[in-house]
């Protein structure tokens, strides 16, 4: 037998032609699509408005696929962590940030990272593979699932309504497959989130960086992390590859011409490493010579064991802050949230894989909410 095709890793073009290639009409395709990305069914025996002959035509030969959730966590602060499995048992985690009236869901694009960076937990861990296009946007439909924000409300009332490609892995090294997702995510005829509400978070891919931007039209974020190259291929190898200057002429090309287009700096805090007067100094002066419109995001680094690396001192990062501002970029510090939930990057994965060496079955995983 046939395996059979996963729908969620089609695009809306991809999949028209598959229902067309059954023989049927389009209108019958944009139903399909309607079922899966705007009500979120995952059972092809719901779609009442297809035939039934139709319906068992799609039971036979496709899927509809949600990632598996194996472990999760919601924080004091309602910050809400999963840890998600795969058909081949591989796992990644999904983070939500609640703020008052919406709120961000945080995606990964890849199994572990290649790129190591020193203060990353994910980066410790080693890289395994890239994420297909039905696990980047099986990750955003699980956390509707578990909010019940099928069919999409609207604006007003949805707390799902913003995402964070900030999870495990560097999303400009799968990029076919992450263009494919967002545009299946920002897909008004489906989930429809719009483009202006996702941000795409790279560590500085600097040759990739206008085509990613150009075929996801989402926001831009650069993992900056330090002002000059010495400190930067110190905590983040692969500025040794793509050095900061080459980055930022990325940056100014995809600037070009458009005023709208603002880029954040997320800049992690490290003591003594990069949190110095100076530094910020410096970062002014490297962001007036391109002539970048950027704002930063200042972040208290979140420790984990052996990472060898202390977050810096509350006043320093308020120093920091304050010279960034007083030169006209903001740069709010951000709230450090679920801290009681190991909410950095990778760490319930990792902790995770820990209590499976000790534990002897994988039964013995149990949710921990
Ligand atoms: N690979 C991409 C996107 C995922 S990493 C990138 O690097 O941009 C997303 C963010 O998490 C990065 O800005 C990274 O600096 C931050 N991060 C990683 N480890 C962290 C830690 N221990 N504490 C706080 N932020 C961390
Ligand atoms: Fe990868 Fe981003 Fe972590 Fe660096 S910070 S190791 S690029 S996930």
């Amino acid at each position: 037998m046939t395996e059979k095709i996963e729908l969620t890793n089609l695009s809306k073009e991809e999949l028209y032609e598959e229902i067309e290639k059954l023989g049927e009409k389009k209108f019958r395709a944009k139903q399909l699509w309607q079922w899966i990305y705007f009500r979120g069914a995952t059972d092809f025996s719901e779609m009442t408005n297809l035939s039934l002959d139709l319906r068992n035509k799609l039971q036979e030969k496709y899927t509809i696929t949600r990632p598996k959730i194996v472990a999760e966590q919601i924080s004091v602060d309602k910050t809400h962590k999963w840890l998600l499995e795969f058909n081949d048992k591989e796992r990644v985690e999904m983070v939500y940030i609640p703020e008052k009236d919406r709120g961000a869901v945080c995606i990964s694009t890849q199994v572990g990272c290649a790129m190591g960076c020193k203060f990353c937990h994910t980066g410790s861990q080693k890289f395994t593979r890239n994420l297909t296009v039905s696990e980047i946007v099986g990750q955003f439909m699980v956390a509707r699932d578990a909010y019940n924000e099928w069919p999409s409300p609207t604006d007003e009332t949805r707390y799902l309504s913003n995402i964070v490609v900030m999870g495990m892995g560097e999303p400009l090294n799968n990029l076919d497959n992450v263009v494919k997702a967002l545009n299946i995510i920002t897909d008004c005829e489906g989930i429809g989130i719009s483009r202006r509400r996702v941000t795409m978070s790279t560590s500085g891919i600097a040759p990739r960086i206008v085509e990613a931007m150009q075929k996801t039209g989402v926001r831009l974020a650069i993992s900056l992390h330090a002002p000059n190259n010495t400190i930067r291929s110190q905590i983040m190898p692969i500025n040794d590859k793509f050095h900061i200057e080459e980055i930022m002429k990325a940056c100014a090309e995809y600037q070009q011409g458009d005023h709208s287009r603002y880029i954040t700096f997320e800049y992690l805090l490290l003591k003594n490493i990069n949190d110095k007067p100076e530094h910020a100094q410096e970062l002014i002066s490297l962001l007036k010579k391109y002539k970048i419109r950027a704002l930063f995001n200042l972040i208290p680094f979140n420790p984990w064991p052996g990472c060898g690396f202390a977050p810096s001192d509350r006043k320093d990062v308020e120093v920091f802050s304050q010279i960034l501002e007083k030169a006209g970029f903001a740069a709010p510090i951000r709230v450090a949230r679920g801290q009681d939930i190991l909410a950095a990057c990778g760490q319930l994965k990792s902790k995770k894989s820990q209590e499976q060496k000790k534990l002897k079955t994988t039964r013995a995983i149990k949710l921990m909410v």
